[in-house]
């Protein structure tokens, strides 16, 4: 159990981050309902989660298949699992019919992972591929002009669904200074759904965070991945590459 005032403080923020999201949504001419809150709970206690769930949170995003499966474990019949980091292939297995979605297809060898062990467990995996706009070193992603060949591959892949794209944008103290790698994932995506490849869809675009959310769904997201913004500070930056 959370202390009271630990809960009425992880309401506030959520109620701040929805309103914020409805008034982006609003700003930007679309129905703030199309928009999924995935609340990023990496290093966040279950008990924590369980206040967001009475809130009707039930998407939660995590970077660890190690820590999803405990919390899995504890939370499970009322969640949905989003894997939003770098997933490694020997993890796969562990996750295959537990997580709504895998954010982060990044490289064929993933996708021919996530393919047999689907097959094998006879499910139908649904996925987003992570679209590396920026070019930094550091993150992972398809570049841009690879994405064409790699999705007419995994498309071939009868048990990876497709369902979108999605990025995460340089870290930045103005987020007007990323709008441009939000707007650039869109217009992809525009591009993608016209080459109308079978078992590629473009319905969701995952983009934005804490920093940035609100930025990302002037430029179209549908799914926002936020962390801190709900449970305050963690120990270290949003990204870091777990092993
Ligand atoms: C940690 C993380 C987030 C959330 O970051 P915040 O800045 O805490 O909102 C979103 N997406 C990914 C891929 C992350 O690793």
């Amino acid at each position: 159990m959370l202390a009271l005032e630990e809960q009425k403080r992880l309401e506030n923020n959520l109620e701040i981050v929805r309103e914020r999201i409805r008034s982006a949504a609003k700003r930007s001419g679309r129905n703030p309902d199309e928009i999924l809150l995935v609340a990023v709970s990496k290093t966040i206690s279950t008990d924590a989660m369980a206040a967001l769930v009475q809130k009707k949170v039930y998407d939660f995003g995590e970077n660890r298949v190690q820590e999803l499966l405990e919390k899995y474990d504890i939370l499970e019949e009322r969640c949905k699992w989003h894997l939003i980091g770098r997933l490694q292939t020997n993890k796969v297995k562990h996750i295959i019919g537990k997580v709504a979605m895998v954010h982060s297809l990044d490289r064929m060898s993933l996708a021919e992972e996530l393919q047999k062990r689907a097959y094998a467990a006879k499910h139908i995996v649904d996925v987003l591929v992570q679209v590396n706009i920026s070019g930094e070193e550091s993150k992972a992603g398809i570049p841009p002009a690879e994405l064409l060949p790699f999705l007419r591959k995994v498309s071939q892949y009868t048990n990876i669904r497709v369902k979108g794209l999605m990025t995460i944008a340089p870290a930045a103290d103005d987020p007007e200074d990323v709008r441009w790698v939000f707007r650039d994932l869109k217009k992809i995506a525009v591009d993608i759904q016209m080459e109308n490849i079978d078992n590629i869809a473009m319905h969701y675009l995952s983009m934005g965070m804490s920093n940035d959310f609100e930025t990302a769904i002037e430029e179209g997201a549908n799914i926002v991945r936020v962390g801190s913004s709900i449970f305050g500070q963690r120990s270290y930056p949003a990204t870091t590459v777990f092993r």
